[in-house]
């Protein structure tokens, strides 16, 4: 097994939380992760694997078990389903930034407003990875997992894996395990060739965040300069330096609430139907008509609630914190519990539920964790 000297898990992950865990093993090789994992699962004790670790909030004890670190990288481009596509197969590991800015260089759109998102290409299925109303769903068309039960690899088309608002069957919710517990191996992704000139963006919540015009034109490098330009602004964008990106990125997931519940909502919050982002006309061009037309819009009964709204509405400001305390509120982004410095998980934790508590005794809503819990509680 290529195992090395464990570290403390505060120097793998962003919230920079962790205690050294009895192992730690490295997978530079697709067939190395699957002989780690065959060996690690025929032990029967814990395991997780690592990605970037910035969808993880580790608690202080050591992890009494094995930790594998994904890092198999590579980037395959192999024909699309037509001729205005490309499929790009991507190992696990590789970074994902670094291959939303590869396409954006080879003219393939798809991914280019998840820019800045830090992490691996592998664990972004896993929470259906989203921002500024792409989401991976959009464009992935399979993955290569391996299954914990079986120890088989497969592939599996993405219409299997359960894939919803920062969900999947393969995500350990906190108070609940994965539906399938499996590690990706790798992601088949569809994009559009448009190359480096200038259309007009489709989705509204892009255009609004972008401050564009339905027929404005612009090209996918001024889409992703743009993205990471707004996103630094809400220190959205990893920053050695900055001590408000330290953090596991939206602490807290916006809220799924019935419609009626929504109602009991003060007016001002803000609120969105789930489902998919349509424009109000969807225009197919005849040439690429293939017979099927898109399905209608499905009514809901589910809208989706703005949880930092809800945070500063219930009294907690951005850079809140305990007196004493090292872990806090991001001056820029109340969504975002950041460590600003040395902070224990248990200091982390106790702010989380303090927003918790805040935001149920205002409204009578739970807010629940976006980033995987280990070892830890709230
Ligand atoms: C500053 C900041 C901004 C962020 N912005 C966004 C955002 O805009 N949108 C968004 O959706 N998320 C955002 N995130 C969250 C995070 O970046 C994503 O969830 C990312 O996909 C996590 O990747 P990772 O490799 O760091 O995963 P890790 O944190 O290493 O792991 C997360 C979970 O996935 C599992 N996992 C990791 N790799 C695999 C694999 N190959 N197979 C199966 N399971 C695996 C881990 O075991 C763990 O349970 C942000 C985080 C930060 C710190």
């Amino acid at each position: 097994m290529p195992e090395v000297a464990p570290v403390p898990l505060a120097q793998l992950t962003t919230l920079r939380t962790g205690g050294v865990p009895t192992r730690l093993v490295e997978a530079d090789t697709s067939a190395e992760l699957v002989t780690v994992l065959r060996e690690v699962w025929a032990e029967g004790a814990p395991w997780f694997v690592l990605g970037g670790g910035s969808n993880l909030f580790v608690g202080d004890e050591a992890f009494e078990g094995t930790v594998i670190r994904v890092r198999t990288t590579g980037i395959d481009e192999l024909p699309g389903s037509r001729p205005e596509t490309a499929r790009l197969r991507v190992q696990a590991g590789h970074d994902w930034d670094a291959l939303v800015a590869e396409t954006v260089e080879r003219g393939l759109a798809g991914i280019e407003a998840m820019s800045g998102i830090p992490g691996t290409v592998g664990a972004a299925p896993v929470q259906n990875v989203g921002a500024y109303g792409q989401e991976i769903v959009q464009t992935l068309v399979e993955v290569e997992l391996i299954d914990e039960s079986s120890g088989e690899v497969s592939i599996v088309p993405a219409s299997e894996l359960g894939l919803g608002f920062r969900t999947s069957v393969l995500k350990h919710h906190y108070g609940s395990v994965p539906e399938r517990p499996a590690v990706i191996l790798s992601v088949t992704l569809e994009l559009e060739r448009v190359g480096a000139g200038e259309r007009p963006i489709a989705g509204a919540q892009l255009r609004g965040a972008l401050g564009l015009d339905a027929d404005d034109a612009v090209s996918l490098r001024w889409i992703r300069d743009h993205v990471l330009a707004t996103r630094a602004r809400k220190g959205m964008v990893l920053d050695a330096e900055d001590p408000d990106t330290w953090s596991a990125g939206s602490f807290f997931q916006n809220a799924i609430v019935s419609e009626a519940f929504a109602r009991t909502l003060p007016e001002a919050c803000p609120r969105w139907p789930m489902g998919p982002e349509l424009d109000p006309v969807t225009v197919i061009p005849l040439a690429a008509f293939d017979g099927i037309l898109p399905p209608p819009p499905v009514e809901t009964r589910e809208v989706k609630v703005s949880a930092a709204w809800l945070i500063e509405n219930a009294g907690l400001s951005r850079g809140f914190r305990f007196p004493r305390s090292r872990a806090g509120l991001s001056t820029k982004h109340t969504l975002a519990l950041t460590n600003r410095g040395e902070a224990t998980a248990a200091e982390i934790a106790q702010l989380a539920r303090f927003v918790q508590q805040r935001v149920q005794s205002e409204f009578g809503l739970l807010l629940q964790p976006e980033p995987v819990l280990i070892d830890v509680e709230l």
